[in-house]
């Protein structure tokens, strides 16, 4: 007797575990490890999905065991080391098998669509299907019919979908839909164009790496390259080179939609070869894409952090861009994180990884100098000369009687820029809800002494609020600072940055990129290319606009409110602010334009902007980690963020006040220190309250089973129903 290990396709908590089925005999020799099966489950023995992890002689249960029913495709849907990888992934991020096994996998398409199939390369078909004898059938028939509807060749046949599949795995035949599949870069996909040869610079990096590709048990690369210095180059030289030696390559970028000329680039080298995964696609293009990884019909993956779940064989290279960016982090269960999960399939795969960015996070940059990443550097920008970039002190502009939200520099510089027909990007930096008080005479911004984070306004209580002690306080009526009554809470919006171009240049023609204005699948790029063919003179937008785009004709970049992500209430604000102000620094003065980059402060002499000012990423580090060093945050500790939130703000309140006593008695004499509980940074949303508690924790191993055990014990004692509750291990925003 044979026995099947099943994971079954649910995601209840309770069922996370192995079930054993009897396999039976019709399907001995056909089952494998990593298969999608049909089982009969619970009482009602209703058809359930599940998935092979295991085959084995021995079931040990003494229950009456049932049988698995049948075979959902009729091949594996998992290799053994993705489903090592999968209970990696529940292990590491606290969540059910199923969950990281439905993750690795596409949702297979459901289709109402009418499917055909047609033969190809029939030449190979003999030495093929030399002993498997239905398939050699199929494949006659097909030789004669040409093109058919799949149902009609399994009925007229009487076979089975797995002797089809057998052939489309084979490379035999094709299957197809009825629907047209709407391919997002077809369109823009033009010929094949050379690329440059690369820099001695570029070319020592590429040979690194490339080394690389053979050896095992190595470390990641860790590639720093500042803006505009042809990391795309590196990257495509480094996937030629695996591609050349039989591997596969996966690449990814932050949000497709936000960096189509990377993709384009590739798309243009590699042709075919390459596939592109991008958010708005429906889930059978989706699995189509899986689909041709898996048959060795592409050997290059583009997209966003899911893409790393590619089915390749042979996968060489993990290319992870813009390392730093905080959508590398999944906030769904399972919360995996990009970078780590590439790193395991190093360890399952011997794959290389390259982690690129011109402003390395800080944890990255700190595992580099420990010796955990290789580092690897490009300093120099490729027929670029960098912008000049400038701080503009915004207090000035109070004495001087200027109340607009541009500095009387700014508007210079966009009617000079404007009166020479060239194009100016104004920029936003704002996350969220982040509304900060400060003094506009001074500078002085209200903030929480124990925990080195600005307070955030709260309109509702009109109070200054610590996002994570708690702490509040009323608004002073005078600036502590310097007496004055010029106090301000910061919450400008693109939309009142467009009002004030239009009525300070009314003839300019103005686009925004928000999250407002990008709402329908095609916006993104709509706006972008509209701007790029100069249907537009000024672009104003948030963080969407500040990645990897090359907009030859823009020479100025204004940052209009720089002091609205520094001053966020997040530890990582300087991080955050450094990067966005390098990274849209980086559009200015492409081409051969001199850019200039404006930005507008209230704290000038801010290390984070003055190193940014001078494009000093090293200095800013130094700096930065000592800050981390001694308020012991990341990557000194772990954090654990548990959020609560609930429609009656009081049972959320006195649930989480629980948990605290809880955590207090259980984290006695262990080094766990709790900030909180607190509201949330953004304290309501859809009527539920948000409370949430931080713990700091050197290992985050028990760090995690610290917080779990907790709330269990909170789970015992008290009715939690009204609550959900959201874990988080090292989160990149503190909710
Ligand atoms: P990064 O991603 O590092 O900001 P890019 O990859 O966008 O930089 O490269 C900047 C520009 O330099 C692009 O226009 C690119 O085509 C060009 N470039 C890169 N490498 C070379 C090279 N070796 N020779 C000529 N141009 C290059
Ligand atoms: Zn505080
Ligand atoms: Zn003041």
């Amino acid at each position: 007797m044979k026995y099947a290990e099943v994971i079954i396709g649910l995601k209840a908590k309770e069922l996370d575990r192995i079930y054993y089925y009897i396999i039976p005999d019709k399907l001995i020799g056909l089952i494998e490890v990593g298969m999608r099966v049909s089982v009969p489950f619970g009482r009602g023995n209703r058809k359930t999905e599940g998935y092979v992890i295991g085959i084995c002689d021995e079931a040990p249960t003494k229950h009456t065991l049932k049988e698995i029913s049948a075979l959902k495709d009729g091949f594996p849907v998992f290799s053994k080391e993705r489903i090592e990888l999968a209970k990696w992934m529940a292990n590491k991020y606290y969540c059910t098998l199923t969950e990281c096994l439905q993750c690795i996998i596409p949702k297979i398409a459901k289709d109402k669509t009418v499917k055909y199939i047609s033969p190809c390369n029939m030449e190979n078909a003999e030495a093929l299907l030399k002993r498997s004898k239905r398939q050699a059938e199929i494949a006659e028939f097909l030789k004669k019919t040409g093109r058919i509807e799949l149902d009609r060749l399994m009925s007229e046949l009487n076979v089975s979908s797995a002797s089809v599949l057998g052939l489309v795995e084979k490379g035999l035949a094709v299957i197809d839909e009825t629907e047209v599949i709407r391919d997002f870069y077809k369109a823009t996909n033009a010929e094949k164009k050379n690329s440059p040869t690369p820099t001695a610079d570029q070319q020592r990096v590429i040979n690194e790496v490339v080394s690389d590709l053979e050896y095992t048990g190595k470390k990641p690369f860790l590639l720093m390259g500042v803006t505009g210095s042809g990391k795309t180059l590196v990257y495509m030289e480094i996937v030629d080179k695996a591609l050349k030696m039989g591997k596969q390559a996966i690449v990814l970028v932050p949000e497709i939609s936000l960096t189509p000329q990377t993709v384009q680039r590739f798309i243009e080298r590699f042709g075919e070869l390459v596939s592109v995964t991008h958010s708005g696609m429906t889930d059978g293009e989706r699995y189509d894409q899986w689909k041709k990884a898996r048959t060795g019909r592409i050997s290059v993956m583009i997209g966003p952090r899911s893409a790393l779940f590619a089915p390749f064989d042979n996968l060489g290279v993990v290319i992870i861009d813009e390392e730093h960016e905080k959508t590398y982090k999944s906030d769904i269960s399972p919360k995996y994180d990009a970078i780590e999960t590439a790193i395991k399939l190093q360890e399952i795969y011997g794959t290389t990884v390259v982690l690129g960015s011109a402003t390395p996070s800080i944890n990255s940059y700190y595992k580099a100098l420990q010796g955990e990443y290789r580092l690897l550097e490009l300093k120099n920008r490729i027929n670029m000369k960098f912008p000049d970039i400038y701080a503009v002190d915004m207090r000035d502009e109070i004495v001087l009687g200027n109340k607009s939200m541009f500095s009387i520099r700014l508007q210079k510089a966009i009617g000079e820029a404007l009166a020479d027909k060239k194009q100016v990007i104004l920029f936003l930096n704002r996350r969220g809800h982040s509304t900060f008080v400060s003094c506009r005479k001074c500078g002085y911004v209200f903030g929480c002494e124990s925990c080195s984070v600005n307070y955030t306004y709260h309109k509702r209580e009109n109070k200054l609020v610590c996002h994570y002690c708690g702490a509040e306080e009323d608004i002073p009526e005078v600036c502590p600072g310097c007496g004055s009554k010029y106090i301000k809470y910061f919450g400008i919006g693109t939309e009142k940055i467009m009002a004030e171009v239009n009525k300070l240049f009314p003839e300019a023609r103005v686009l925004r990129m928000d999250a407002d204005t990008t709402k329908t699948r095609d916006s993104h790029r709509q706006i972008l290319s509209a701007f790029a063919r100069g249907e537009a003179d000024v672009l104003v937008g948030t963080q969407m606009i500040a990645k990897g785009l090359d907009f030859p004709r823009v020479v100025l970049v204004g940052v209009v409110a720089a002091d609205m992500s520094l001053n966020s209430s997040d530890f990582r604000a300087a991080e955050n602010t450094f990067q966005l102000i390098t990274q849209v620094a980086g559009r200015a003065g492409r081409a051969d334009n001199v850019g200039k980059v404006l930005i507008q402060t209230y704290m000038p002499e801010n290390y984070c902007i003055q190193y940014a000012k001078k494009n000093d990423y090293v200095s800013f580090y130094k700096e930065e980690i000592e800050f981390r060093r001694q308020m012991k945050y990341p990557p000194f500790t772990n954090l654990c963020t548990i959020l609560f939130s609930g429609e009656d703000e009081k049972t959320v309140i006195t649930r989480i006040h629980e948990l605290a006593a809880i955590l207090e008695f259980y984290g006695k004499g262990k080094n766990y220190e709790r900030i909180g509980p607190a509201a949330a940074m953004v304290s309501k949303i859809h009527d539920k309250y948000r409370h949430r508690i931080i713990i700091k924790g050197l290992e985050e191993e028990k760090l995690k089973n610290y917080a779990f055990y907790c709330l269990n014990k909170l789970r015992e004692r008290e009715d939690m129903g009204g609550i959900s509750v959201n874990v988080t291990i090292n989160p990149k925003y503190i909710p």
